[in-house]
């Protein structure tokens, strides 16, 4: 297969764990006969210097003519004082409304060998912790009516009341459920879609639109949970998930709690989808400035987050899986980046993690 890839190497720290990511898919490249082609986007801090402004239209327009991007981080001190509609973190809500990405997926996976870093009980971590939380990007409360007003209270006086609005149309909600469906249907083929049914109506009419979809995904299993028993279930057994799909906020909070079990920022990956298979993967950590150059930042999250962009843009899976195995082995030999490292393992640098990998494919 022939596939275009829009890279953005971003700043600080991220142009060194982007190039190990890059070396691992040219191998997979010539290991599979495929020939992946790459386009230099600037964007964030990069795309400041050179343009004054994050995310030039033309730079988009690269990213929109791949067949998906993969990016590194954005930002840093240096653009700290830069005024607040130029500042890096602008060109990703640019990539994100102009790609019009509406569906954000973060995996949860707690690699055997860095079990001690997860801070949930080992009881637990032994059972396995490996799910996807799907998360809603473009609508819901933070997307609806947002309004502060004055109004007279019961004892005559005047005060401050708030109000944020939370919309769901049936067409938004069945998109990202199909995400999630098709996800599952990749993956383990279970999903469980999380709401809160007993009490928003824009929750009853999510699991409306959903229970409508399980009907066209019967090989899933399927199931409803609250919110609020979630947010739980995620700390007491989250080996019962495969794959989580929610709305916006709720998604927002969970997945955050997700990401934590993992044990460390650098092995957390993502992607984010609109309607087309054209998405955007990422690590979820920043551009680490504080050890920049210094060759001592974990690239596996981005090279996990390239696997993820062959498995669900490109739909290959086996590739993705020799990726995976690839860092469990490298795990497995022991090798560890400072982030990551514990007693008896072996220390090693940026570079040095992705020639493991490289060996190991
Ligand atoms: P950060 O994630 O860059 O760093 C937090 C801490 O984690 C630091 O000590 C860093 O050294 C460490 N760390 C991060 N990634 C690591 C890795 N792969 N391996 C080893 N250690 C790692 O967060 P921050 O310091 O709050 O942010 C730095 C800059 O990154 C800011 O400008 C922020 O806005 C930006 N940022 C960008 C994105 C993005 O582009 N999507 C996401 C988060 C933060």
């Amino acid at each position: 297969m022939e596939k275009k890839i829009a890279l953005i190497r971003g700043d600080y720290a991220s142009p060194e764990f982007v190039a190990q990511a890059v070396r691992v898919l040219d191998r997979i490249a010539e290991k599979y006969g495929h020939t992946f082609t790459y386009t230099e986007v600037d964007m964030g801090g990069a795309a400041i210097d050179k343009y004054g402004e994050p995310l030039p239209e033309a730079e988009l327009a690269k990213c929109l003519a791949s067949d998906s991007v993969l990016l590194g981080s954005v930002g840093g001190p240096k653009w700290d004082d830069v005024a607040a509609d130029k500042r890096p973190e602008r060109g990703l809500l640019g990539l994100r409304s102009g790609m019009k990405l509406f569906s954000n997926n973060r995996p949860s996976k707690v690699w055997p060998q860095l079990a001690e870093a997860s801070p949930l009980k080992s009881s637990i971590v032994e059972k396995g912790i490996d799910f996807v939380v799907i998360r809603e990007l473009t609508g819901g409360i933070y997307f609806g009516e947002h309004k502060t007003e004055t109004v007279t209270a019961a004892d005559g006086a005047s005060e401050q009341a708030a109000t944020d609005v939370m919309y769901y149309t049936e067409h938004e909600i069945e998109r990202i459920g199909r995400v999630g469906f098709e996800t599952a249907m990749k993956r383990r083929k279970k999903l469980c879609s999380v709401d809160k049914a007993n009490v928003l109506d824009t929750s009853k009419l999510w699991r409306k639109v959903m229970h409508r979809l399980a009907e066209e995904y019967p090989e899933v299993e399927y199931s409803d949970m609250l919110v609020d028993n979630c947010a739980m279930q995620i700390c007491k057994d989250p080996s019962q998930f495969d794959v989580l799909v929610t709305e916006n906020m709720f998604g927002d909070i969970l997945s955050d709690e997700a990401s934590e079990i993992v044990g460390s920022i650098g092995m957390a990956c993502s992607s984010s989808l609109g309607e087309t298979t054209c998405g955007v993967y990422e690590p979820i950590h920043g551009s680490a400035p504080d050890i920049a150059g210094e060759d001592k930042v974990n690239p596996i999250a981005t090279i996990l987050s390239a696997a993820m962009m062959l498995r669900y843009s490109f739909d290959m899976a086996a590739e993705a899986d020799a990726i995976e195995q690839a860092v469990n082995a490298v795990l497995d030999d022991g090798l560890r980046t400072a982030d990551i490292m514990s007693e008896g393992c072996t220390l090693v640098g940026c570079k040095a993690m992705g020639d493991a990998i490289l060996a190991k494919l």
